[in-house]
């Protein structure tokens, strides 16, 4: 078994201040495949004094400087990829070949975009013509407090490692201690491209313990958290004493509407994206709003692509669905496939158990509903399971409606050939993004959602500016 117990602070592997064994499970096969160590307070401030001390010297490196330590660090990312891609398999249970192309290019893809937008990035830029002795400084704000999910870990690390440290912030990783083992990783590769001490620090912990720890601390001037809303609420609360900047990325419950002119992949291509990850993303497209002309073909549709979806060990090679993340997650999809049908869905595919040939890991069935109303506690809830709800419409104002009613608002997705008809929703649709037609966003695009889906953006310009203090300045040095 993997003993990975050390935390990596102010450039060294250190061992916990007191021992505090935390098992890591491999979802496809529920045992142990390592163990670390949940951090007390004594580690947080190990972890937050060395990233205080290496802050002054790291924003008055210039900025050639920093870019070249992080090309260092993205050519061993790529160099490690296959090290990576095999951690997020036994962590969190994606298979390898998803986390080959998806989970680890991800990182790959977001070190890139970070490199070339920070490359024209101006920390110091004029006023306008009219104040021609005013500046605007973008500075870094200081220490940065980094907390994680298990669901997309090298995603959620790299967009916010990356663009910090661009702009001068030092930081403290916490990744989520159910999947630990890729970010334990990638501190060695922060360790062997030669970032100076103290820029980049990682422990381990629990919620309630280092999470709440670096929520609260005096000297950590920033929370950028990823995962649940309920967390993000208690860090909110929790960060409010110390006046920290916390930006959020937090669930969601996408709403993808297929209007009668849809292209005729629409619904394979929908279904096929909640199943992805096994469904566990904050952006998956689970609530299938599909206009009446369409409706029993759309179900139909979703009932193969279901039935037809391979799941298997995310260990073996292929293009299956590996298991979702743990015995919790597991038992919580279970309960709301349950509800879904007590409350009178219409169960299309899949439902309740393992699928057939399994009788250990957390693998659950591709699982199709239709005849889903909007009050629904499945179209309510985000299940971060494979869990396709599909609700019918008749006209464009209702599908709006529906899709507007939710807590969420991160992305909406709509499927129309009408060109006028989706310039008019893309405005009317209250979600930080929207994908029209199958076309994903383009590099550097921000990604981030509103109402209970946070307050963040992620990604290119906007992803890099969230970690600056922005300092007005009057009487600048004439030029
Ligand atoms: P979570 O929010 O509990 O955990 C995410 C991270 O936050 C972990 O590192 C965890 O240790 C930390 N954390 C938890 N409570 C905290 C607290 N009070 N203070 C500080 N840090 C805290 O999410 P989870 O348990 O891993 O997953 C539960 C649900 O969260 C999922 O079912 C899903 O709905 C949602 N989720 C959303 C995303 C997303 O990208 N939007 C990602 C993962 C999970």
């Amino acid at each position: 078994m993997i003993e990975k117990r050390q935390f990596y602070i102010d450039g060294r592997w250190v061992d916990p201040a007191e021992p505090h064994d935390f098992e890591v499970i491999d979802p496809s096969t529920e045992e142990p495949c390592a163990v670390i160590s949940l951090g007390h307070q004594a580690d947080t401030d190990a972890a937050v004094a060395a990233a205080n001390a290496a802050f002054s010297g790291w924003a008055f490196t210039p900025k050639a400087e920093r870019l070249q330590h992080l090309k260092k660090l993205h050519a061993v990312y790529t160099a490690r990829a296959e090290e990576m891609a095999q951690a997020m398999t036994a962590e969190m249970g994606a298979p390898i070949d998803m986390c080959r192309q998806q989970q680890v290019a991800a990182g790959a893809g977001h070190i890139e975009n970070f490199l070339n937008e920070y490359e024209g990035f101006d920390h110091v830029r004029p006023l306008g013509p009219h104040a021609p002795s005013d500046r605007i400084i973008y500075e870094p704000i200081g220490v940065v407090g980094m907390i994680t999910p298990w669901n997309w870990p090298m995603n959620q690390v790299t967009l916010k490692v990356i663009p910090a440290l661009a702009v001068g912030c030092t930081c403290v990783l916490k990744p989520s201690e159910i999947a630990p083992l890729s970010s334990l990783l990638f501190a060695e590769f922060v360790d062997e491209a030669g970032l100076p001490p103290g820029v980049f620090n990682l422990i381990n912990g629990d919620g309630p313990g280092v999470g709440t720890q670096l929520s609260t601390h005096p000297d950590v001037q920033m929370i950028s958290f990823t995962g649940s809303t309920r967390a993000g609420a208690l860090i909110s609360k929790a960060a409010a004493d110390t006046f920290k900047r916390v930006s959020l990325e937090l669930g969601g419950k996408g709403a993808n509407i297929v209007f009668d002119d849809a292209d005729d992949k629409a619904v394979k291509r929908g279904t096929l994206h909640v199943f992805n990850n096994s469904g566990q993303s904050c952006n998956a497209p689970t609530r299938m709003l599909v206009q009446k002309g369409r409706y029993d073909e759309a179900v139909e549709t979703a009932r193969e692509v279901a039935e037809n979806m391979a799941v298997g060990n995310a260990h073996e090679s292929g293009r299956h669905m590996g298991p979702v993340v743990s015995e919790t997650q597991y038992n919580k999809i279970q309960d709301l496939i349950q509800k879904g049908i007590d409350e009178g869905a219409r169960l299309v595919a899949g439902g309740t158990g393992r699928p057939e040939g399994f009788n250990r890991g957390y693998f659950v069935r591709p699982t199709v509903f239709a005849d889903v109303t909007n009050d629904m506690t499945i179209a309510r809830e985000e299940i971060f399971g494979p869990v396709l709800s599909i609700l019918p419409f008749e006209s464009e104002d209702e599908a709006v409606a529906i899709a507007n009613d939710t807590p969420y608002g991160l992305t909406n997705y709509v499927q129309s050939t009408d060109d006028a008809r989706r310039v008019r929703l893309a405005r009317k649709l209250n979600a930080g993004m929207i994908e029209m037609n199958g076309q994903s966003r383009g590099a550097g695009s921000p990604f981030g959602g509103v109402k209970a889906s946070g307050n963040g953006r992620e990604g290119g310009i906007w992803g890099i500016e969230e970690f600056c203090e922005v300092k007005a300045v009057s009487g600048w040095a004439a030029e």
